[in-house]
């Protein structure tokens, strides 16, 4: 029978997430996570987009723990990936999906958790000085969370404002990132502002973990689900990893979507089970990958 209890996997990050993801793995599956130094992550595609991902997000979180399987030679391997975007229901709130996924190259099993919150601060706003920042500032709770500052004219939107910007061809010299404390931000605004042909610095959250409480905290949430899922063992086969595959959505009087019907699966065998829900029970449940 597969046991994690005192193994070690890898955790592909360069943004500190052991720090969430360790201790639930630990308490859940006695599994202990370690860190490659030097791991180039961006080589993946970075967060604030300067290289774009490709492929679906579900495969490029797998992609990203195999990356860090090759690196660390370890056959177990973990890795997160976050996106942000409107709520499926909620017009004007967005969201923080976020993906898990553990792999197992030695029973050949791949687990991939996810989670939608509205708990996050990922904001942006256009100005030409520092000063009209103050409200937006409190908004994303900076300094503790960091900004990024680039010329508004270097700034090309998705279909949907609100949907993550990707930030084209930026100079480095152009491009400020991390920022937690004024006098830093005051110049990036100031710089950015004269460079850009509009007079306008694009200014918006910088959601990398490390720089983000907000996210490094969806990111421990999510690793306590990942840690029940590997502590669940399949009913027919025991092998770690039983839990949600599929879900079945549909609007709800007042309640948005609410879950239907949950399809539960292995991660090792073809089991799978279909489960009813009524819908008061599972209000506030996350969502598969949509
Ligand atoms: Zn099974």
């Amino acid at each position: 029978m597969i046991s994690y209890q005192n193994r070690q996997a890898v955790l592909a990050t360069k943004h500190h997430k052991e720090k969430a993801i360790s201790g639930p793995l630990r308490d859940a599956v006695g599994l202990s996570v370690i860190v490659p130094p030097d791991l180039d992550t961006d080589l993946l595609g970075t967060f604030t987009g300067e290289v774009e991902r490709e492929g679906l997000p579900s495969e490029v979180v797998v992609r990203k723990a195999r990356f860090g399987m090759a690196e660390a030679r370890l056959p177990l391997g973990i890795a997160s990936e976050g996106s942000f975007r409107p709520h499926p229901e909620l017009a004007f709130e967005t969201g923080n999906h976020e993906l898990m996924a553990f792999v197992d190259d030695e029973a050949g099993t791949v687990v991939v958790e996810d989670l939608f919150t509205l708990d996050t601060n990922f904001a942006n706003i256009k100005v030409s000085r520092a000063d009209d920042l103050a409200s937006f500032l409190v908004r994303v709770g900076f300094p503790a969370h960091a900004l990024i500052v680039v010329p508004n004219d270097r700034i090309r939107v998705n279909h949907d404002e609100r949907v993550r910007l990707v930030l084209d061809d930026v100079p480095d010299q152009q491009l400020f990132k991390g920022i937690a404390d004024r006098a830093a931000l005051t110049l990036a605004v100031q710089q950015c502002a004269a460079l850009s042909g509009d007079g306008i610095a694009h200014v918006e959250t910088d959601m990398r973990a490390h720089l983000n409480p907000t996210r490094m905290r969806t990111i421990a949430a999510l690793a306590v689900q990942l840690g029940r899922r590997l502590a669940t063992l399949c009913p027919s086969c025991n092998a770690p990893g039983w839990g949600r595959v599929a879900a079945k959505w549909e609007s709800a009087e007042g309640a948005g979507l609410v879950v239907v019907s949950e399809t539960m699966g292995c991660a090792s065998c073809t089991n799978q089970q279909v489960v009813t829900r009524q819908p008061a029970m599972v209000r506030g449940a996350t969502r598969v990958n949509g």
